[in-house]
């Protein structure tokens, strides 16, 4: 089951071409886009993921997303759905056609969820690390490498999750050359240690997480306490449990790193994920 949403809320056939082959988004990944998890007919964090589209637009000096008729578009999907209670949003906004008069391209397609998401996200994974190539100031020296943007741009992020599987796990925890860990090729790394929970600063170059952040809130309340702050690998050896946040796989539990096991969290799984649904 698939529902597409053109900006102007009309519906097309997801089966049919509606991007022209010239389209900068096609031909260069010149674009950004965001995913959102819909349960229920309810999108989770839908504001967050549009600051987070608008965030990305302006760091590619793309015109800023329409947030009214991307608003339009997702109702019209939701409105459309039959598919199971679970969906995947996709919202993509892109430069429009070379040579064009720069009127961006922009749609919604909601598709039902990849099972092994699915599976992952009950049965906890095995993950890599692997070198993304950069080191920890390199975002603030050079901002036109767009780390942080979440652009259409995602070759590299998908090769790295080849690689993975070459290696026999299922995902993959970036890290600078420096050894930080960064984030996943889809996700937010978090660890959980002591009451504690931990991510990487934004400010290396990685996406800030909307699932990541809601945990972080329900977490708050709960009496955890949360912390921004650079993790080494070792750190996450060291900790109760190593987690991928993100909008689909919600809350992913890494059992196995680098062909490691880790500390077993099952049971400190399923009190985030209970506290991260309780946002909802
Ligand atoms: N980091 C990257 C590179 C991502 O692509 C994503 C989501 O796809 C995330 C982090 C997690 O973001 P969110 O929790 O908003 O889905």
């Amino acid at each position: 089951m698939r529902v597409l949403a053109l900006l102007d809320g009309t519906l097309a056939d997801p089966e049919s071409p509606v991007v022209r082959v010239d389209d900068l988004g096609l031909l260069r990944g010149d674009g950004v886009f965001e995913t959102v998890l819909v349960v229920d007919g309810r999108p989770r964090e839908l504001a967050a993921h549009l600051d987070r589209l608008v965030a990305s637009a302006a760091m590619l000096e793309l015109p800023a997303p329409d947030r009214a008729a991307f608003d339009r578009a997702v109702g019209a999907v939701l409105d459309a759905w039959a598919g199971g209670r679970e969906l995947v949003m996709r919202l993509v906004h892109t430069r429009g056609v070379e040579g064009g008069d720069g009127t961006p391209t922009g749609f919604v397609l909601g598709s039902e969820i990849n099972p092994a998401t699915l599976r992952h996200r009950a049965d906890g994974i095995a993950a890599v690390t692997l070198e993304r190539g950069f080191d920890e100031g390199l975002a603030r020296r050079a901002p036109w490498l767009l780390l942080g943007a979440k652009s259409l741009s995602y070759a590299v992020n998908m090769a790295a999750l080849r690689e993975a599987e070459r290696r026999g796990a299922a995902d993959v925890l970036f890290t600078t050359s420096d050894g930080l860990v960064l984030e996943g090729p889809t996700s937010t790394v978090i660890a959980a240690s002591d009451g504690i929970l931990r991510t990487t600063p934004t400010a290396l170059g990685i996406l800030p997480g909307t699932t990541q952040a809601a945990l972080f809130r329900a977490a708050e309340r709960a009496g955890w306490v949360t912390k921004v702050e650079s993790l080494r690998v070792a750190d996450l050896r060291a900790a109760d449990g190593v987690f991928l946040a993100s909008s689909i796989r919600r809350i992913t539990r890494v059992h196995t790193l680098d062909g490691e096991p880790l500390t077993d969290s099952a049971a400190l799984h399923a009190e985030l994920t209970a506290l991260y649904e309780s946002e909802y």
